[in-house]
């Protein structure tokens, strides 16, 4: 049966392919395609790790002393029942052959299918067993990643599935989890959780293919297999099309293909408006890897570079300044002489350093954490951290253009504090006899004290960076991961629109450099707005620039300027910039 999920449009495209269930607890189980002649090899090593948990079970209950309770022995007979199923391990067989799948994989892949079956039970008991059965998976899971080692799960293009492509559906993804994604077999994401900024939906659009967030249940409606179209630009999931729509998706995946293709010769075309105003176009990263492809969409710098991405998937152990230092530096050298601006980590709220702590943040509600012990607070809270991070940065300073900017500034004290640590730190570097060169301070406009006393910000430091995804949620006091208001989430907002256009203008006229780096520049809807603010350096993912790029292009900055007071003025300032922005727009064709 055809039906549609709606959500959230996150990342824009179609995409069309299978889906994948995967629990949020499992996203980050291997997930690659073993070769043709890999599929006994991979069987037999389902079952070797099957064989270890049943023998580890038979000899726990063997060894139960005599006044055990005897529910513990039932309890063991179960598990070892469930562990000798066709269902379990034969049918997760049946995924390595007929997909090639890893063992994890297929795995993790038949327990979704079982946990539905699970949950359709009338019988209560039997119902409850679902947790046994998760319970016997995550052993089996543990046996195989034992087997494997503890180096890190081998990630490997589609070479080898079957032909379909693949598409993820799961209850929530962590960021950390969609790093790992970043060069994963799906081509698509659909979550029943997030909002437009959240940072789930952030690295999605990083990776640049289609995605639909806050579905609230298409996790639970979709099922293993189902094929699926995303529409990531209307935020809508069709489940099992019939072919009538699946042909028409085919034509407008095609057609957006072409699209990517011609925008993309624009790639070495300066960005200068039609009046001849230049304007930098920076690129957003979250792993040195990534400047790579800011090089490759016509990046002209690294305008910010999520640090945070390093220190998630560690367990919780940071990187050592020498591993930061290398990070950087391989940045810095990627982007060949062009400015790197490297954030300083924002961890906390939905960014937590380590997976188990967001599951405590999402299942025990801790108590706001978007206004916690947040990026630079949490960074003063661990100076010694602090300290290590920026003489990174620093070091990787005698390489290239770096740049320092610091997140979730809203004090002065906050402001002194990191200029003394930055003078401490140069002591040490230079006691030390390491290279580096001066960097420039920058710190981010999310706060709406930071922008509202941005004059006073602005003595202290070299540029700022407006932040627009916290500035919306902060300032309209939405969470930007909750897809239950985010239909309140609204960069239109006049007092947003207020808070960004006092900020640019202030900047500018005290001539320190400002950009703004939230997904609001990387959005060609709101191109022209930010131009007439008078916005010269946007910072977006590599995929976004050129469209961006073609909107500036067909941009007159002086009659978009002209048209700013009316704009902010009015109380429906999106219909107003539709009429008033579009007419000083250039109708002309900029790529054919
Ligand atoms: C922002 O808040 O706009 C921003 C760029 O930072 P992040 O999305 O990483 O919080
Ligand atoms: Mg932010």
């Amino acid at each position: 049966m055809s039906f549609q999920v709606f959500g959230i449009a996150v990342s824009r495209g179609v995409a069309i392919g299978r889906a994948v269930l995967v629990a949020s607890s499992r996203v980050d189980v291997a997930h690659y395609f073993v070769s043709p002649d890999e599929i006994q090899s991979e069987i037999a090593r389902l079952l070797r790790a099957r064989d270890a948990v049943v023998h580890e079970l038979a000899t726990l209950k063997d060894e139960l002393p005599g006044d055990a309770p005897h529910e513990l022995a039932a309890l063991l007979d179960v598990h070892l029942m469930l562990l000798h199923d066709e269902a379990l391990t034969g049918s997760a067989s049946q995924w390595i052959v007929d997909r090639h799948y890893n063992a994890e994989w297929a795995l993790s892949a038949q327990l979704e299918v079982l946990a539905r079956q699970f949950d359709e039970m009338e019988d209560d008991y039997l119902r409850e067993r679902k947790a046994d059965l998760e319970q016997v998976v995550e052993r089996v899971l543990g046996a195989l990643a034992q087997e494997a080692g503890k180096a890190p799960p081998p990630v490997r293009p589609r070479d080898f599935g079957g032909e379909d492509p693949l598409l993820l559906v799961a209850a929530d993804i962590a960021p950390a989890d969609m790093i790992q994604f970043k060069r994963s077999v799906f081509r698509g994401f659909i979550t029943d959780i997030g909002g437009k900024t959240s940072h789930t939906a952030i690295v999605a659009r990083s990776m640049d293919i289609p995605a639909v967030v806050g579905t609230r249940e298409a996790s639970r409606l979709i099922m293993q297999d189902d094929w699926v179209i995303i529409d990531g630009d209307a935020g809508t999931v069709i489940v099992n099309p019939s072919p009538i729509v699946l042909e028409e998706y085919r034509f407008r995946q095609r057609q957006s293909e072409l699209e990517r293709a011609r925008l993309a010769r624009l790639r070495h075309t300066p960005a200068v408006t039609l009046d001849g105003v230049q304007v930098d176009l920076h690129a957003n990263i979250e792993m040195p890897v990534d400047a790579e492809s800011a090089v490759a969409a016509g990046a002209t710098g690294v305008g910010l570079f999520r640090s945070e991405f390093l220190f998630m998937n560690r367990d919780g152990e940071l990187p050592s300044e020498e591993e930061q230092f290398i990070a950087y530096k391989a940045a810095v050298e990627s982007m060949k002489g062009m400015p790197v601006t490297i954030r300083t980590v924002d961890v906390g709220a939905d960014k937590p350093l380590d997976r188990l702590t967001v599951n405590e943040l999402r299942h025990e509600h801790v108590l706001n954490p978007a206004m916690g012990l947040r990026a630079i607070r949490w960074s003063l809270a661990e100076p010694s951290m602090f300290r290590q991070q920026l003489r990174a940065i620093y070091r990787a300073s005698a390489y290239g253009k770096v740049r320092l900017l610091i997140p979730m500034v809203a004090h002065l004290s906050e402001v002194r504090q990191i200029l003394e640590t930055i003078r401490k730190v140069q002591q040490q570097l230079t006691d030390a006899g390491h290279a580096f060169t001066r960097v420039e301070l920058g710190v981010m406009i999310e706060i709406p004290a930071a922008a509202v006393m941005l004059p006073l910000l602005l003595r202290h430091v070299d540029f700022v960076s407006i932040g627009t995804n916290d500035l919306i949620q902060y300032t309209l006091a939405i969470d930007r991961a909750d897809e239950a208001v985010a239909h309140l989430y609204d960069p239109w907002h006049p007092a947003v629109l207020q808070l960004i256009s006092q900020s640019i203008a202030q900047a500018n006229a005290a001539g320190k450099g400002v950009s703004v780096c939230g997904e609001m520049a990387g959005d060609p809807d709101f191109t022209e707005l930010l131009l007439a603010m008078g916005l010269r350096s946007f910072s977006m993912h590599p995929s976004q620039i050129p469209a961006v790029k073609q909107r500036v292009l067909r941009a007159d900055a002086q009659r978009l300027a002209s048209a700013l007071p009316r704009l902010l003025e009015s109380e429906d300032p999106r219909a107003t910039a539709e009429k008033e922005l579009s007419a000083a727009r250039s109708g002309a064709a900029i790529v054919h």
